[in-house]
């Protein structure tokens, strides 16, 4: 029988050790400080770091470890991630896209599952009360603690002394004393508390979740309202260089060598490639999610392509594009002189704006 995904990550991370507790590791600093304060108890604490197109660092992973004396396993949530936010999140979304009750919920989940596989007693999250106005509210958080199913397990030692003690406190488990009592937005506590930990680099307030930057939530959106079933590799795409839509039409153009390498590293079978025969320039990726593409729109798409080439444009013959995907390869060649249609559009905030709370009110999500 094929490995879990966690299971993989577990063989592969080699931490087949037993711990006290599984923290949410973010890679922030309160996720940190939580680590820290547990570690302080003598109590053997395991990171999870939670992947997905959205958040997630993997590659940091190794020097958190080595910086932080942290053992940390990778989690990949990729699918069920995307799942949660197609399926509508219950709890609704912030100013972006960001789900983050229901976020927390999934994580918390997720680690609950996983405390048997590592023979720890509990979970230990960085949440601080009062820091976020959506999921850090006392009502939020007791709301979370209890949709997760962690009501006995979970313990968020930052802001311990301002919450009811928990079975692990109450049985001795752990030192409620120990724990301090940060509330509030603000951050010179845990820098002080970082400062008594010794930590030498301490991370940035910035969460690094793409659902929360407006940018990235325009560059999401159309696949989110336009296509049927996205994957977590479309997600990936939709981060690259210039984000075009034409209808149900998707292309992503290369703003520069890194982009068009990163573009070729994402392509599928059924995507159009289009480049520039002649000259150098950028690359372009069509994808195919509803039916193949018109000859026409191939066109289309190559005349846009060209309006990044600066050497196309000032070219005084036509210049040769090939699209194709698989075996099928088509040649064109656009008059450099010649506009792209108005209909390429670059997906803007506004629009996801205007649409978003239609999208997530729709009967069929509110289930
Ligand atoms: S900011 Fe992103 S990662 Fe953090 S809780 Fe919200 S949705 Fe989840």
């Amino acid at each position: 029988m094929p490995l879990s995904p966690v299971r993989q990550s577990i063989r592969l991370s080699g931490m087949s050790q037993t711990y006290d507790c599984l923290a949410l590791f973010s890679g922030g600093l309160d996720s940190l400080l939580s680590c820290k304060l547990m570690q302080q108890q003598n109590l053997r604490v395991l990171g999870l770091h939670f992947i997905s197109p959205f958040f997630g660092k993997p590659d940091r992973i190794d020097h958190w470890q080595r910086e932080h004396g942290v053992n940390i396993l990778p989690v990949d949530v990729s699918r069920e991630y995307v799942q949660l936010l197609l399926g509508g999140p219950k709890w609704g979304v912030g100013k972006c896209l960001n789900p983050c009750v229901d976020c927390k919920i999934f994580m918390l989940s997720r680690a609950r599952e996983m405390l048997s596989m590592f023979g720890a007693k509990f979970i230990v999250s960085g949440e601080v009360l009062g820091q976020r106005p959506m999921s850090q509210r006392r009502e939020a958080l007791g709301l979370i603690r209890n949709e997760a199913g962690v009501r006995d397990v979970l313990l968020r030692p930052l802001s311990a002394a301002s919450l009811p003690p928990t079975p692990m406190e109450e049985s001795g488990l752990v030192d409620r004393s120990m724990l301090p009592n940060i509330v509030g937005r603000g951050r010179k506590p845990q820098l002080e508390l970082a400062r008594e930990f010794g930590i030498r680099e301490v991370p940035t307030p910035a969460g690094g979740c793409l659902l929360t930057d407006p940018g990235s939530c325009a560059r999401f959106w159309p696949l989110i309202s336009r296509m049927e079933t996205p994957e977590p590799q479309d997600f990936l795409l939709a981060q690259l260089g210039r984000q075009y839509w034409h209808g149900d039409h998707w292309l992503s153009i290369g703003r520069n060598k890194q982009d068009n390498q990163a573009l070729m590293e994402q392509v599928q079978t059924r995507d159009i490639v289009f480049k520039p025969v002649d000259i150098p320039g950028p690359i372009a990726v069509g994808r195919q999610h509803k039916g193949e593409w018109s000859k026409e729109m191939i066109q289309s798409a190559a005349v846009l392509l060209l309006q990044f080439s600066p050497k196309a444009r000032k070219a005084r013959e036509p210049v040769r594009i090939k699209a194709g995907s698989g075996n099928f390869l088509r040649e064109f060649s656009p008059d450099p002189g010649s506009e792209a249609d108005p209909e390429w559009k670059v997906p803007e905030w506004e629009e996801l704006e205007r649409e978003k709370k239609d999208f997530f009110r729709r009967p069929e999500r509110e289930e």
